[in-house]
């Protein structure tokens, strides 16, 4: 029974992964935001119960959906500056990160600082001066900009890595199992770009094996002892076949 739950959940966020990598470049703003609704919507569905949250998984969240708008916010600016459709692909992708752990602040009753908030605004101080370092960094050039975006998913995959360690509410889990599988999608596909303009990336926050699987293609796995249950085994949509083709709940419409 709560196999089942479990393995239903993951359908439904794993779908969100999916759509990160469909969208095409040319999506407005408006578009985005209807993503992020939908991507809210999908999720809402598992509604299993409500667990519990500790403080401490709710300062995780508040953080985390700071961290996914940051991604966000920085590679929306510069699909501004650098005609390269990956960075307003990967910023699609984002807006749904944001929504899914929006949908669980929402859900739990917690304040979302995401809510309402303009792009390169945020509540935690230092992902403000994070936005306005790597926005800088990443107007420079071309391969600037995709090391800037590197760094942000280096920062990401870290963080929901340590944030994983901690986290017992089972939903919560999920979803930053799922983010942590396209964050590496994107460190992949930010490095795949980054090497072909003939630039190099070294892992500043996550580990040196990590980056290595990573970058080898083997993202959408989470490495092995990272989190005991769910250590090495494939766990995406992405890249399994014949899982989170449907939405578990008749009025999503997220496909
Ligand atoms: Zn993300
Ligand atoms: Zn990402």
């Amino acid at each position: 029974m709560r196999k089942h739950k479990t393995a239903t959940i993951i359908t439904a966020v794993a779908i969100i992964a999916v759509l990160g990598a469909a969208v095409g470049a040319s999506a407005m703003m408006y578009r985005n935001q209807n993503l992020r609704q939908q991507a809210a919507g999908c999720i809402a569905l598992g509604t299993a119960p409500l667990g519990t949250l500790t403080d401490e998984e709710k300062a995780s969240l508040v953080y985390m959906v700071e961290e996914e708008k940051l991604a966000h916010d920085v590679y929306t600016a510069l699909a501004g500056t650098w005609k390269s459709g990956v960075f307003e692909q990967i910023a699609n992708s984002e807006l749904r990160h944001m929504g899914s752990v929006s949908m669980l602040l929402d859900r739990y009753g917690v304040a979302d600082p995401t809510e309402g908030a303009k792009e390169g605004t945020f509540i935690n101080k230092d992902l403000k001066a994070l936005y306005d370092k790597l926005v800088a960094e990443g107007k420079a050039s071309l391969a600037a900009a995709y090391k800037v975006g590197a760094t942000i998913e280096d920062l990401d995959i870290a963080d929901l890595g340590k944030a994983l360690k901690v986290v017992k509410n089972e939903e919560v889990a999920r979803v930053y199992e799922n983010l942590l599988i396209g964050s590496e999608n994107h460190m992949n596909a930010f490095y795949t770009q980054l090497k072909a303009q003939g630039g190099e990336y070294a892992p500043q926050y996550m580990g040196d094996d990590l980056f290595g699987q990573i970058i080898e293609g083997k993202a959408g796995r989470i490495a092995d002892g990272q989190r005991g249950m769910m250590g090495g085994r494939m766990i995406s949509g992405l890249y399994g076949q014949g899982r989170g083709s449907n939405c578990i709940n008749a009025n999503c419409n997220c496909k």
